[in-house]
């Protein structure tokens, strides 16, 4: 079976992530016994074609960090598959993975503490061209000047150390450090969180460019609905390790099916997220632990919806509209007709 939102065979797919998992195990007393796991992920499936843009939203916690370090093999998985153009690369070793991280790249949150503080900005760019010999020279030059007018940092900034940036120009030097292998995926894990709203606005606006310019698969990992929507081809809402809501943009931020994400998006604050005025749902109760998540739905602990069938069955992901899937028993798919919640 294809994963959720799998685009027609005849598309361009990057990215195939088939029931994705990664438990950390909790270690404890003087021999570090292993006393249980956070299931930090646990049975993720989607994928990304090229020029898509795919987003992983939830509360912080809820494991969207830990699956793009997954992919990026930072984290290894526990299981699942991880299909990188048609190669599962979910158990190659680090010297056979390495041809394939050229075709992805990172993005990372804080882009002070991924820079290199010790190398000027050109050597930093300069850097995964020289180790994947794709350039040298003159000719090496020249390709690292022209990612910096990419970018839009300017040439003379090639001499300069990464504490001599601003935030948003840092990202930029991030963002052109990725580029410089031409990568066809690029995973941003929470790129604007760390900056100044006024430059937030100029660093998504260039990667919707790039994506755009370049046909770039993403994976966009952010907690801002805001943010999700305007670069978001395709949303994946996830809760405890889990997505339990994936759709396109507008039939997601337009008819949400999950209460979950009924409660994100009524509680976002900024208003064109909310494009019905719907009930504000105000959810009780903290995010259960991860390494000891409630029985049955996940989410059956918060949900104003809940029944007591919920505690009991857990729910599969299943289409309910096309390309529109939801994990909830209320939601059991066009077979069996919408119930309202
Ligand atoms: Fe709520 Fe039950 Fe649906 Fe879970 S399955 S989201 S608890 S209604």
């Amino acid at each position: 079976m294809s994963a959720p939102g799998t685009p027609s065979p005849s598309a361009d797919v990057v990215l195939e992530v088939k029931d994705l998992k990664k438990h950390f195990p909790i270690r404890k007393g003087l021999f570090s016994s292993v006393v249980g796991h956070v299931q930090a992920v646990d049975g993720v499936s989607f994928s990304i074609r090229r020029g898509e843009a795919l987003c992983l939203v939830g509360e912080s916690g809820c494991g969207k960090s830990t699956v793009a370090r997954t992919i990026a093999r930072l984290e290894e998985p526990t299981a699942g598959s991880i299909v990188l153009n048609g190669t599962d690369i979910s158990a190659l070793g680090e010297g056979e993975i390495r041809p394939y991280r050229r075709q992805m790249q990172m993005i990372f949150q804080d882009p002070y503490s991924s820079l290199n503080p010790r190398l000027t900005a050109g050597e930093i760019v300069s850097e995964p061209l020289t180790n994947f010999g794709l350039a040298m020279g003159s000719d090496l030059q020249a390709r690292v000047a022209s990612l910096f007018e990419r970018v839009g940092l300017r040439a003379d900034a090639m001499a300069k150390y990464p504490h001599e940036f601003s935030g948003g120009q840092r990202q930029r030097l991030g963002i052109a450090r990725a580029l410089a292998v031409s990568p066809q995926l690029i995973l941003a894990d929470e790129p604007l969180s760390a900056l100044d709203v006024s430059v937030q606005a100029q660093v998504l606006n260039l990667l919707i460019d790039l994506q755009d310019e370049l046909q770039l698969g993403y994976l966009f990992v952010s907690h801002d609905l805001a943010v999700v929507e305007h670069i978001g081809h395709r949303i994946a809402v996830m809760y405890l390790g889990r997505i339990v809501e994936i759709a396109d943009n507008a039939s997601l931020f337009d008819t949400p099916l999950h209460p979950y994400t009924e409660a994100l998006l009524a509680a976002a604050p900024v208003p064109e997220v909310q494009r019905t005025k719907r009930e504000r749902i105000i959810l009780t109760g903290d995010v259960p632990s991860p390494s000891a998540p409630p029985s049955g739905c996940r989410f059956h602990t918060r949900c104003p919806y809940v029944r007591p069938e919920c505690s009991r069955i857990d729910p599969p992901l299943v289409e309910v509209a096309p390309g529109h899937h939801v994990a909830c028993l209320l939601r059991p798919g066009p077979s069996a007709g919408h119930a309202a919640p």
